[in-house]
């Protein structure tokens, strides 16, 4: 069984920061990623990223680009496509879609993983929920479009493909908008906008490509159903925690942890958006905690 100091699990910025702090800091490291590339999340990102000093990056791509440039990561040997399953916390064992390995630490950075909705499985006109609507928008130009959430994200969604699409219906759940009152204003001025509360999809059909969504909602004024080419979940995300079953959660499965980013294992640290959520996923707190992370790991071995 192969031992390992550090394992550290998933190659997004999280991760790789953790990693460019275990070498700094002299620990030995190894991280594990399930994809077949690095990056995580940051390879989804269209929009201009001005909130991650000192540089100003026109999207992901750019920020990806240097980061695999620095010189601990491109030496570094990830083993991709390798999940991590499960964990034994009084062994300190990690069992991998691969191999089972022994670990001082585990450092968890495994991200977040946008929600799906159930009423739509096998539907084929779902949109990605990586879709980009600053980037991609045009390619629904003309057509029909479902928005389906109440949060930031579904209603900048809105905003982005409504000068692009025919219509756009914004299907919300509750009875209210959670989102920014910035983003309530912009889409209450567009004309093509259909804002449906208290409204969920029931049941769906596809027929030459176009969809018939059937609503449910008790207001009256809501139509019993929709027509539309594509539909957008903006749905929220939960934590990428799964195999990760002794440790405690919160919210949608994020986990639990000190201010030190040690969950309810003295072994395991949790950073990054597993960590902290939606309301602060954010790149440089991802990096910040790996940081913390490893000076912590780093300070029990003196
Ligand atoms: C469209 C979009 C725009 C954004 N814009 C900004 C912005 O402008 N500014 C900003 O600060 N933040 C932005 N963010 C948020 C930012 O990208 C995240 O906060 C950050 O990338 C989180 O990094 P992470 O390492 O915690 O997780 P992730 O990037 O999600 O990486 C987690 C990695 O772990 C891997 N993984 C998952 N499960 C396992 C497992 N069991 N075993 C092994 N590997 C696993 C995943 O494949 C993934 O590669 C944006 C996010 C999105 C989606």
């Amino acid at each position: 069984m192969e031992h390992v100091q550090v394992l550290i699990a998933g190659g997004g910025i999280g991760g790789l920061s953790a990693a460019i702090w275990c070498q700094r800091l002299g620990l030995s490291s190894l991280l594990l990623e399930k994809t077949d590339a690095l990056g995580g999340q940051i390879a989804h990102i269209h929009n201009e990223i001005w909130d991650f000093p000192p540089q100003v990056y026109p999207d992901g791509a750019a920020l990806l680009k240097d980061l695999l440039a620095h010189p601990t990561i491109k030496q570094l040997r990830p083993r991709l496509g390798e999940t991590i399953l499960s964990i034994d916390v009084e062994n300190h064992l990690v069992t991998t879609s691969h191999s089972v390995y022994r670990a001082d630490y585990l450092i968890i950075a495994t991200g977040v993983t946008p929600n799906v909705i159930p009423a739509l499985e096998g539907c084929s006109r779902v949109l990605s929920p990586w879709f980009s609507t600053t980037s991609q928008a045009s390619t629904i130009r003309g057509q029909d479009v479902a928005v389906i959430g109440g949060g930031d994200r579904a209603l900048e969604g809105a905003a982005n493909l409504s000068p692009h699409a025919r219509h756009v219906y914004l299907l919300v759940r509750g009875k209210q908008l959670r989102a920014r009152s910035e983003w309530l204003d912009r889409i209450s001025a567009m004309p093509n906008l259909h804002l449906l509360v208290e409204t969920q999809i029931d049941t769906f059909a596809e027929e030459d490509g176009r969809m018939t969504l059937n609503l449910r909602s008790n207001l009256p004024a809501t139509p019993r159903s929709i027509s539309v080419d594509w539909i957008l979940p903006r749905v929220g995300v939960r934590g990428n925690s799964q195999g990760f079953d002794p440790l405690d959660t919160y919210d949608q499965h994020y986990l639990v942890t000190d201010c030190n980013q040690v969950t309810g294992e003295q072994w395991i640290y949790a950073i990054g958006d597993v960590a902290n959520g939606s309301a602060y996923s954010s790149l440089s707190l991802s990096v910040g905690q790996a940081m913390k992370a490893v000076k912590h790991i780093s300070q029990q071995q003196t």
